[in-house]
């Protein structure tokens, strides 16, 4: 059994931890517990950014769908007509010491791959340095008015203004334990003080990490079509394979999720699940057969070079309840203060809060527009906008 076998049925089976193991995570918990405590106290200082900062991490080791939901959050935020930036600490990169810009030409070995698709997906800005704050400075000279900190929640040195925090709904918080008894980065206290707790695809649910009125939702994974790894532009529907044997191939912090993904769409994978952050080479893709091969995007974007033509990957996008959806974007807009900064998506001149009978508005005096705000998100499109007569009140400060 592999050492990283072994700690999974630990921390999320029924194999109890050996003695030492157990011994360490109290010094974990402490070395944990000061550092927020150094913080809190003002030994150490965080350092405050000229924009809004909003953190999305979690506090368990593994992947929770924490890439999906920062693209999402990076369109939901874009949508508003704000210039968004994400700095991430580049996961899997090489080497690589500094702040870098994702480029068209960057690779995964210089960026990490979470940052490559949050780049090809959200189309925002993002930036890659283990020093989140350098990252998240060089975002905001390049004109980001607010900045999202991927994976940030214990990089306590950049402060926020909202933390999202995000929870496997399928293996909760497996033993409970610390690391390395456990899968816990943090005790599952420091969620009492976040802006939001997403619990992410079925299982254990909002109701069991509902504590004084914090925000709880339920965030589920869904599949698009499957994409060509390679340079072709081809797709094909999911649903195409089903009852098909396929390849599975995932090098993500949890391959079992992805095959079961597969699996309930019908398909029949052969599981081949590889470390997180894996380094592809041709000779991982050869099966010695023609059966389609089906991975991540995450893993796709280390495999361009040398996929062969049946390999496909499955973009999985971010999906809320109506409800849950306003309620974290509206907490998130309220934390960061975002309805400060927000400008006419005309004239990209300042805006102002105002109320009438039909709700509050958000007025561009210069355009002589009112923009809706509908269940507290305002709704930034000229079409939703009312033009306002010259002699309207709202115009009147
Ligand atoms: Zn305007």
């Amino acid at each position: 059994m592999s050492p990283e076998a072994w700690l999974q049925q630990i921390w999320y089976g029924r194999r109890r931890a050996p003695w030492w193991l157990r011994a360490l995570s109290p010094l974990f918990g402490l070395s944990v517990r000061s550092r927020h405590w150094l913080y809190a106290h003002g030994w150490r200082r965080p350092v405050r950014v000229a924009v809004p900062v909003i953190v999305v991490g979690n506090i368990s080791v593994g992947g929770t769908g924490k890439t999906p939901l920062v693209i999402w959050l990076a369109s939901r935020l874009a949508g508003l007509g704000l210039a968004v930036a994400v700095v991430s600490r580049g996961y899997g990169r090489r080497g690589g010491r500094g702040v870098a810009p994702l480029r068209a030409t960057s690779s995964a070995e210089e960026v990490g791959d979470e940052a490559l698709v949050i780049g090809r997906r959200a189309q925002c800005p993002v930036y890659v340095g283990s020093d989140r704050v350098r990252a998240a400075q060089a975002a905001i000279a390049a004109g980001a008015a607010v900045v999202i900190a991927d994976d940030g929640l214990q990089h306590l040195r950049l402060a926020r203004d909202a933390e999202i925090a995000l929870v496997d709904a399928q293996r909760g918080f497996g033993n409970g334990a610390l690391l390395p008894a456990g899968p816990l980065r943090e005790p599952t206290g420091r969620l009492e003080s976040v802006s939001a707790v997403v619990w992410s695809g079925e299982g254990f649910g909002p109701a069991t990490g509902q504590r004084q009125g914090r925000t709880a939702l339920r965030m589920l994974l869904a599949g698009g079509d499957l994409a060509a790894v390679g340079t072709a532009a081809a797709r094909c529907a999911l649903a195409s394979l089903a009852g098909q044997q396929v390849h599975a191939v995932a090098g993500i912090g949890n391959p079992q999720r992805f095959f079961a993904m597969l699996r309930t769409a019908g398909l029949n994978p052969i599981e081949h699940p590889l470390p997180d952050h894996h380094r592809y080479r041709p000779g991982d893709l050869q099966f010695g057969d023609t059966l389609p091969i089906i991975m991540t995007e995450k893993d796709a974007v280390k495999c361009q070079a040398f996929a062969p033509a049946q390999c496909w990957y499955l973009p999985v996008t971010a999906h809320f309840a109506p409800a849950d959806e306003r309620a974290l974007l509206g907490r998130i807009l309220m934390d960061a203060r975002l309805l400060d900064i927000l400008v006419c998506p005309l004239c990209k001149g300042p805006l102002r809060r105002a109320s009438e009978a039909g709700g509050k508005v958000l007025v561009c005096g210069a355009d002589r527009l009112a923009y809706p705000v509908r269940d507290g998100i305002p709704v930034m499109l000229e079409e939703e906008a009312r033009l306002l007569e010259p002699t309207d009140p709202l115009l009147e400060r």
